[in-house]
């Protein structure tokens, strides 16, 4: 549905900041490559500055990159002209919709005349007739539930409300690909969640192939089918939501989505996808898919809540260590025990039901299957 093939974006760089820039100039976007099926919520997710909305904007043709490739359904709407000739097709001809944080709907229309504009101003031959645009109007308001407020005025709506507004304009056009940059930022934490669950439901039975943009983890990680982690300008993992969280191959990554453990150590042997990697607090056997050779610096990453915490000493021993509680935060759904082994704090997220005191002896078990084994750095 949509390839992006080595896309370049840069800057004039006032301050070329070390590794960001080449030349003087800074890098928004460098060689990014994406591949997104019919159908897919792709999100693009990533930190404050790391290029997300570079690259969507990019899609949309509001910006103009250096260089690489972008086509939808085999239609290239962009390509630099460095051995072929460049194409670039003006972004109110590429048939994509777009919503953003700050979704201006026109204050003065009622939402029935916000949601038909986009139609009413098609070039002529595009343009539906009256009766077709009512129609596929009232369908659109359905959906977005927001058809008993046709004849009210935009700005007379909830800002959740004013949301769907944004949406239910974007989805009128039937755009082939739907781009949609941080739609629910502005919105408190309540709806947010409440939106997150409609956009899902909406973009699974509208089958609209739809690309978003987030900093926001657990968005991306309820919403998408796959995930770009981007940062500085480059994808640095892709893959689907459970894979990504579950196979960091980064400490970036590993940190940024969720949160983690890291224990460090060194390979000490490998056969095929089984490790063992030496630490200081004791030896760990592992599963990885990374190509680390025996005598490698790594860090062994785990999720707190995939830690087993007892005060029992457990039969087997593998992946067992010993260690004391040093604090204990209560989370409402969870209690988080800090625990620490010798020179290490390991985080542990338990259910609320067990609660240790500082200074309890435990035993913490890190199940082989949930250990990643990551770079160090
Ligand atoms: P955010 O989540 O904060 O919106 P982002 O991941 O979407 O961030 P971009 O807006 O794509 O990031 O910006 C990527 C980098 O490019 C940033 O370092 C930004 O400062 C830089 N940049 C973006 N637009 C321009 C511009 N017009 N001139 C100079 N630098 C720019």
């Amino acid at each position: 549905m949509l390839e992006i093939s080595n896309l370049i974006k840069s800057y004039p760089g006032e301050k070329a900041k070390k590794g960001g820039s080449q030349g003087g100039r800074v890098f928004a976007i460098n060689n990014v490559n994406l591949h997104v099926e019919q159908g897919e919520m792709f999100t693009l997710l990533g930190p404050s500055g790391c290029g997300k909305t570079t690259t969507l904007r990019s899609i949309a043709g509001l910006e103009h990159p250096d260089s690489g490739l972008i086509s939808v359904k085999g239609r290239t709407l962009f390509q630099a002209g460095d051995r072929t000739k460049p194409v670039n097709v003006a972004a109110n001809r590429r048939g994509l919709g777009m919503v953003f944080q700050s979704y201006a709907i026109w204050p003065h229309m009622s939402v029935f005349d916000n949601v038909a504009f986009p139609l009413q101003v098609k070039p002529r031959g595009h343009r539906p007739g009256k009766a077709d645009i009512e129609q596929r109007v009232h369908r659109v308001l359905e959906v977005m539930e927001l058809r008993q407020y046709a004849d009210r005025q935009a700005t007379k709506l909830s800002g959740g409300q004013q949301q769907r507004l944004a949406l239910a304009r974007a989805l009128v056009i039937e755009p082939e690909l739907l781009l949609l940059d941080e739609p629910l930022s502005n919105l408190d934490a309540k709806l947010r969640e409440s939106l997150r669950y409609e956009l899902k439901r909406l973009q699974r039975e509208l089958g609209i192939t739809s690309i978003y943009v987030t900093h926001d983890q657990i968005e991306a990680l309820s919403l998408s089918s796959n995930i770009a982690v981007m940062r500085a300008g480059e994808v640095v993992q892709l893959g689907k939501p459970r894979d990504i969280y579950e196979n960091p191959t980064s400490k970036f990554v590993a940190e940024f989505i969720g949160s983690s453990n890291f224990i460090p150590g060194h390979v000490l042997h490998r056969t095929g996808e089984d490790y063992e990697v030496d630490t200081s607090e004791g030896r760990l056997h592992l599963s990885s898919a990374a190509e680390m050779p025996p005598g490698t610096e790594v860090s062994v990453s785990i999720r707190p809540e995939t830690v087993e915490l007892t005060t029992q000493r457990p039969v087997d021993l593998r992946n067992v260590l010993e260690g004391t509680v040093g604090t204990r935060a209560f989370l409402g759904d969870a209690v988080d025990h800090i625990v620490n082994v010798g020179k290490l704090q390991i985080r542990v997220r338990s259910l609320p039901n067990l609660s240790l005191e500082a200074g309890t002896q435990v035993f913490i078990k890190l199940p082989v299957d949930k250990l990643a084994l990551v770079p160090i750095g």
